[in-house]
This record gives structure tokens, sequence and C-alpha cells, in this order.
């Protein structure tokens, strides 16, 4: 278990992704590996966790996306301001193979754009499906075109790319062609349809999980999955999406802060 006091950190740079979403740059020199997250402290407001969607130029960036108390007070913050900063904490994507697919909805992108930057370094054949509600929600659409991938996007109203799901887009390529694994990070019930059409596809996939945290690393047990033990926030946030499908509550529920289950719509 790793244990530490937050770092506060000088925010370095903030730049708009989208409507309501923000990528907030601070320093940090340390390793980092896709997929993992950071808990970020908003002093007198809360601590709460962010997956790292940028790490360059001496720096990790987290993309928030303003619904709440903590993330608004997050957004709001400017270059120069201080926020805590507690990890890297999680497991990491391993890619696996020359021919990978990564699909995000939402801001579930921030959590894959690192796998997407190492795939390209390595030079594997990469597709990397975005979902949004509409045009203004997608993230990253210049980063991406700059990248050596196969990239497909779909928004919910047409608005840009195909009209429609990632699931559809994900279903049709694997039914062409043989891929060697999947990543998804996005909405739960999402994630769930990508790990059953994977299964049905014998294609490993791996799902990075969001549950309520309230440590980050291990400690408090509020993000544990039911009947497994297994801890979001240590032995995950990725895990084998068969895996996933044998448990109780991947795309039935989730706990809130209190841990009472809060049903997926
Ligand atoms: C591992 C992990 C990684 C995460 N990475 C990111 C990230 O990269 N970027 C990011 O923005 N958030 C991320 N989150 C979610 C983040 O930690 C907060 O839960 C989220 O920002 C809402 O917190 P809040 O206090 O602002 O809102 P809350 O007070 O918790 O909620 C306010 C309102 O917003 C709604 N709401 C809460 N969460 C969401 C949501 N995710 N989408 C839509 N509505 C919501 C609630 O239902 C409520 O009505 C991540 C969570 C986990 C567990």
């Amino acid at each position: 278990m790793k244990h530490e006091l937050p770092k506060m950190l000088k925010i370095e740079r903030v730049i708009r992704e989208a409507e309501g979403v923000h990528t907030l740059f601070l320093p940090y020199a340390g390793e980092v590996k896709a997929g993992q997250f950071v808990m970020l402290w908003v002093p007198g407001v809360d601590a709460k966790p962010a997956g790292i969607s940028y790490h360059q130029d001496g720096c990790i960036g987290v993309t928030i996306s303003a619904v709440g108390a903590w993330s608004k007070e997050v957004c709001g913050k400017k270059s120069g301001d201080l926020l805590g900063l507690l990890g890297p904490y999680g497991n990491s994507f391993e890619l696996i193979g020359e021919n990978v697919v990564l699909v995000g909805g939402g801001y579930g992108a921030a959590t894959l754009m690192l796998l997407a930057e190492e795939a390209c370094r390595r030079s594997l054949k990469t597709t990397l499906i975005l979902g949004a509600r509409s045009e203004a929600a997608l993230l990253y659409r210049t980063r991406i075109k700059a990248m050596k991938l196969d990239a497909i996007f779909t928004t919910d109203d047409g608005s840009f790319g195909e009209k429609g799901f990632v699931t559809d887009i994900l279903q049709r390529k694997l039914q062409s062609e043989k891929v060697d694994g999947v990543y998804v990070c996005g909405p739960e019930i999402m994630e769930k349809r990508c790990a059953e059409i994977c299964l049905a596809a014998e294609v490993p996939s791996q799902i990075s999980l969001e549950r309520h945290m309230k440590c980050g690393f291990g400690v408090c047990g509020a993000c544990c999955i039911d009947h497994s033990g297994r801890r979001v926030c240590v032995e995950g946030t990725i895990f084998s999406g068969a895996d996933l499908l044998q448990t109780h509550e991947f795309g039935r529920y989730r706990r809130d802060s209190s841990a009472t289950k809060q049903p997926f719509a």
C-alpha cells in the first residue's frame, strides 16, 4: 500500500477541450503508465479521482468535465493556482498483439489517450473509436488527427462522424478482421456491451472501471467490487472484461458515497 500526503502543485497551464471540459497541466517528473489515475485535492472541497490524459514536457494533464461541486471547482482553476496531487495510482493497460482497438465514451477518452500514444509509438495497427453526445462534446480531435491511427467518431445526434454508438462500430470491426485486444473506458452500460461483444468474438478486452473512491490507495474499501473483494483503486481500475462479466455488479449498479446501490439507468 502506498500512502503519502498530497503534494501541492502549481497549475502550469489550462486548456479548454470542449464545453465545460478543461485540461489542467501539473508538473510531474515521475513515471506514468497508460490507464492510471491521480487523486486531485481541492482544499476545503474534496479529493477525487481523475484519469491521466497527458504526460509530456515534465507535466501530467487531467481532463475534467464540470458536473458537480468538486469538478466545477477544478475547472474554475487558472494557471498559477494550487492543486493537491496524490498518485499516480492503479494498475495499467497492457497492449497485446499487433492489431488493437480502443473504445471511449465521453470523458472516458481521457484515460485512453496515453495508451493510444503508446500503441502509435510501438507502430501497432491502432483503431480509436470515440463517441460523445454531440460534436461539441467530442474530445481531443486535433490531438488525434496528429496521431498515426485510424480514428472513428460517433455522436448520438449525428452532428459529427457516424450517428449511433461506439458499440456498433466495435461489433462490425470484430466481425470484419482479426483483432488482438480491445481497451475500453466510458459509461458502464457501454463498457458492459463492449465486454459482451468481445467475449462473443473471443477477443480479450481490458476495461477501466469507475467507482466511488474516497482514499484512492486501498484503505477505505469504498470501491470494492461486490463478492470479489477486489478494490478498483488498487487491483484495478483495469480489469479483464470477461472477469467483470462474472461479477454481480458490472453494468447493473454502483455504490454512492454512503455505499447505497445506485442502479445504472
Ligand atoms: C478512476 C476514476 C477516474 C475518473 N476520471 C475522470 C476524468 O478523467 N475526468 C472527469 O471529469 N471525471 C473523472 N472521474 C469522476 C470524478 O472523480 C468525479 O466523480 C466527477 O467529476 C463528479 O464529481 P463532483 O463532485 O464534481 O460531482 P458530484 O457532486 O459527485 O455529482 C454532481 C452531479 O453530477 C452527476 N455526476 C457525477 N459524476 C458524473 C459523471 N461522471 N458524469 C456525469 N454526471 C456526473 C451526479 O449524478 C450529480 O448529479 C473519475 C472517477 C474515477 C473513479
